[in-house]
């Protein structure tokens, strides 16, 4: 049986962390196996609210892709390709602009949320690239005809207006479109090591896949713990420290049963609390390290893998942007 084909992507502003892990990249290693799978490195859209940094944009590009290398994306099984190397997309964009109102674009959900983080950068006056960029997402998944997107409910709404641009757009141009499905997947946020709901590189408090061991120790050491808690006999709250939240993600069960209780019973020392979980964390993440290492060393390995990614998902762009210019006749000479 034929498999659906999933797309999925980021914006490479920053290494992945270990939010990211959690987050999308354990499924997309899951569903890589179910679906035929894109990965789109979304650079154009990280340049809506990075326009006037294309360096950081371009030298993460290529980190993101090594992350995703060492965290188990296949490339025999995930196509991993360059938005800004699909131009069918920049016009697809153009002809969605004309579906779509500038009312709609405010009332997004996702985007008034990343707004209201963005204000450092846009103040009060939004671009016209930052606000439309749901409808270049809306392009990026329909000139792959991407079917199924898997996507954390924060993220639902773009998929639903790119569901009702797709609608549109084939009520006026006929059946054209494939109206994607969206696999709702329950994305684990992972909190900062200081508590703050969002784990990130601005925040200071992320561990990165391609932190070394003594870089790990060190952000570990100085988590958040419980405040109340001076001597290694005072009774502490596990409930409320960060050490005891990852040991949760990154020990076993029983350890984790064992961290709380001694913890309650001020029979467990923060210090050797915090090392233990470095080393667990350290344990974790060493596959991947080792990965990311083998690829730092080959580039080239690196650069075939983007090529032939994004020549693949550009042919199949240009087989798709012909039949869409043909329903908007728009094929001259044809
Ligand atoms: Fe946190 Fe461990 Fe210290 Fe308890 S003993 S407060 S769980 S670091």
């Amino acid at each position: 049986m034929e498999k659906k084909r999933m797309l999925t992507g980021d914006r490479p502003t920053g290494r992945l962390h270990i939010g990211h892990y959690f987050g999308s990249i354990v499924n997309r290693v899951k569903l890589q196996e179910e679906y035929e799978s894109y990965l789109l490195v979304a650079d154009v859209q990280a340049l809506t609210d990075n326009f006037n940094n294309p360096d950081k944009v371009r030298k993460n590009v290529r980190e993101v892709v090594i992350d995703y290398l060492s965290c188990g994306i296949d490339p025999e099984k995930t196509t991993i390709y360059i938005q800004s190397m699909i131009p069918e997309t920049a016009e697809l964009t153009v002809f969605y602009s004309n579906l779509v109102t500038i009312a709609r674009l405010e009332r997004n959900p996702t985007v008034k949320t990343e707004l209201a983080q963005k204000r450092d950068v846009f103040g009060e006056s939004v671009t016209y690239g930052f606000l439309g960029y749901p409808v270049s997402q809306a392009a990026d998944i329909t000139v792959l005809n991407g079917e199924i997107i898997p996507t954390g409910e924060d993220q639902e709404p773009l998929i639903e207006q790119c569901r009702e641009i797709v609608r549109k757009f084939n009520s006026i141009y006929g059946n054209v479109l494939k109206e994607p499905k969206i696999l709702l997947s329950k994305n684990k946020r992972i909190k900062g090591l200081d508590g703050n709901e969002k784990m990130g590189k601005s925040l200071g408090n992320a561990i990165y896949i391609s932190d070394s061991p003594e870089e790990i120790t060190k952000k570990v050491m100085s988590a958040l713990t419980d405040p109340n808690r001076i001597r290694k006999d005072d009774l502490g709250n596990p409930d409320i420290c960060m050490v005891a939240y990852y040991h949760n993600l990154f020990s076993s069960q029983e350890e984790y049963k064992n961290v709380c209780e001694e913890c309650r019973a001020g029979k467990r020392g923060c210090v050797f609390c915090k090392k233990q979980l470095a080393n667990n964390i350290i344990e974790f993440l060493k596959p991947m390290r080792e990965k990311r290492a083998y690829y730092e060393a080959h580039p080239e390995l690196v650069d075939k893998i983007i090529l032939e990614g994004t020549n693949k998902a550009r042919e199949e762009a240009k087989k798709n942007m012909k039949r869409i210019k043909k329903a908007m006749k728009l094929d001259y000479f044809e």
